[in-house]
């Protein structure tokens, strides 16, 4: 494919989608310029772990857990993956939890069906491991936020910083995030109007204009996320719970606002513990951002660290409610409770229909959680989308 139309491609994002995008598009023989931009400190997006550079042994997945595949044919990316080590089975047990605070096995469902995995050493191994499988070929600018995009009709795309300095110039553009063409950019972060909008006007392609249609339809359930750290000499008790992944059922969810409680044990005797709030309570909370979360840095002022105290306390007593029949007293000791706000955790459909998620006469791909058809709204869901819009890509090269 050397000397194709297309030389260069940038990629948006460096979440399991976009990196699962360059892998495909390498496993394919596809040989020109990748670049992916990515707003985060390293890779992951939604299924990413948030580490310590002064803490080594320190490390919370505060995104996805967990991954399960139940699509067939299954993505195709997820064997080289397994062989490479990136990723491992999910090796916890999984269970319910009833309004009444007893357990029960968990039947399976959505996002727990299926074979599960998580990544080795951290959910970000997985689209480390991507990157791997793309052969290292590809530029990755971490921590820089696309925040506007230009094109003509025969020029390159033109990707550009909060300050119209110029980041990169590429043939083919691909996001794999929504940010820049959903409408949620303009509440989240004060922006007019979405930045890829106005090109898509002055470009004229019907195609693209009933793309940004159906991303502007994409709903987005938040979640709030309240990620502990249990020294040594209190890990034991956690350790010993009988489940790795709690999962609360309906009535319990309304009870204690809390969705999913996922045990993240360290290897120096710690144990990480991530609380996941529901829908509904995140949608209670949804000015507060938390100050670690990647939006807050965005943010024009620093968000209220008053409030955030209040949500961290309020999913503080509840996990300390449900926790009381096996700890207690539930002592967290005196490790950091930080709190992270996903504005936009979970897709909802309807999705972008798979016939618009590449639109060559603009030379732009769409690729997400968001692309309808199986996985939708899951990591497996992004895993497939990156690899069907990498076959659509090299396809359409090829035939120029
Ligand atoms: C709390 C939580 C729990 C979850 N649990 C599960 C689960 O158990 N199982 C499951 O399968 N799924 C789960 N999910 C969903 C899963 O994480 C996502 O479906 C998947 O990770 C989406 O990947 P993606 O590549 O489509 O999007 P993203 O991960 O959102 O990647 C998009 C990337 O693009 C970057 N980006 C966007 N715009 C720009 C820009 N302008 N400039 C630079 N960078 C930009 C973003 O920073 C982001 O890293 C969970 C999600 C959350 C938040």
């Amino acid at each position: 494919m050397t000397g194709s139309p297309a030389d260069r491609l940038a990629v948006i994002g460096a979440g399991v989608s976009g990196c699962a995008l360059v892998a495909q598009l390498r496993r394919l023989g596809w040989h020109g310029d990748l670049s992916v931009w990515e707003t985060g400190r390293g890779p992951g997006g939604r299924a990413s772990t948030r580490r310590s550079r002064s803490d080594g042994g320190r490390r919370l997945d505060h995104g996805a857990p967990l991954f399960n595949i139940s699509s067939s044919p299954e993505p195709a990316l997820l064997a080289p993956l397994l062989e490479g080590g990136w990723i491992e089975p999910w090796p916890g047990r999984l269970a319910q939890l009833d309004v009444d605070g007893a357990l029960h096995p968990h039947p399976g469902d959505r996002l727990h069906g299926g074979r599960l995995f998580r990544g080795r050493g951290g959910m970000d191994q997985l689209c480390q491991g991507l990157l791997e499988l793309a052969g290292g070929r590809v530029e990755l600018r971490f921590g820089t936020l696309v925040r506007h995009l230009a094109v003509t009709p025969t020029g390159p795309w033109q990707l550009l910083d909060d300050g119209q300095q110029l980041l990169d110039e590429a043939d083919w553009l691909v996001l794999s995030g929504t940010l820049l063409a959903h409408p949620r950019s303009q509440q989240l972060l004060g922006w007019e109007e979405p930045p890829l909008q106005p090109v898509a006007r002055s470009l004229g392609d019907p195609q693209l204009t009933e793309a940004m249609a159906s991303i502007a339809a994409l709903g987005y359930e938040p979640r709030c996320v309240l990620l502990l750290l249990i020294d040594a000499s209190r890990a034991d008790h956690w350790r010993k719970l009988p489940f790795r992944l709690l999962e609360f059922q309906p009535a319990a969810r309304q009870r204690w606002g809390l969705e999913r409680l996922a045990l993240q044990p360290l290897e120096d005797g710690r144990c990480a513990v991530v609380v996941h709030s529901t829908d509904a309570f995140a949608s209670r909370h949804l000015s507060v951002y938390g100050a670690g979360s990647a939006i807050a840095r965005l943010q024009p002022t620093q968000p209220s660290g008053e409030r955030e105290q209040a949500v961290i306390a309020e999913l503080t007593a509840a996990l300390q409610q449900v926790l009381k029949h096996w700890i207690s007293p539930c002592d967290l000791g005196d490790g950091p409770s930080k709190l992270m706000r996903w504005g936009a955790a979970f897709a909802q459909p309807p999705g972008l229909p798979a016939e618009l998620m590449l639109c060559p006469q603009s030379r732009i791909g769409f690729c997400g959680d968001g692309l309808e058809g199986p996985g939708f709204g899951r990591v497996e869901g992004a895993l497939l989308s990156g690899e069907r819009l990498a076959n659509r890509l090299v396809s359409t090269l090829r035939a120029h």
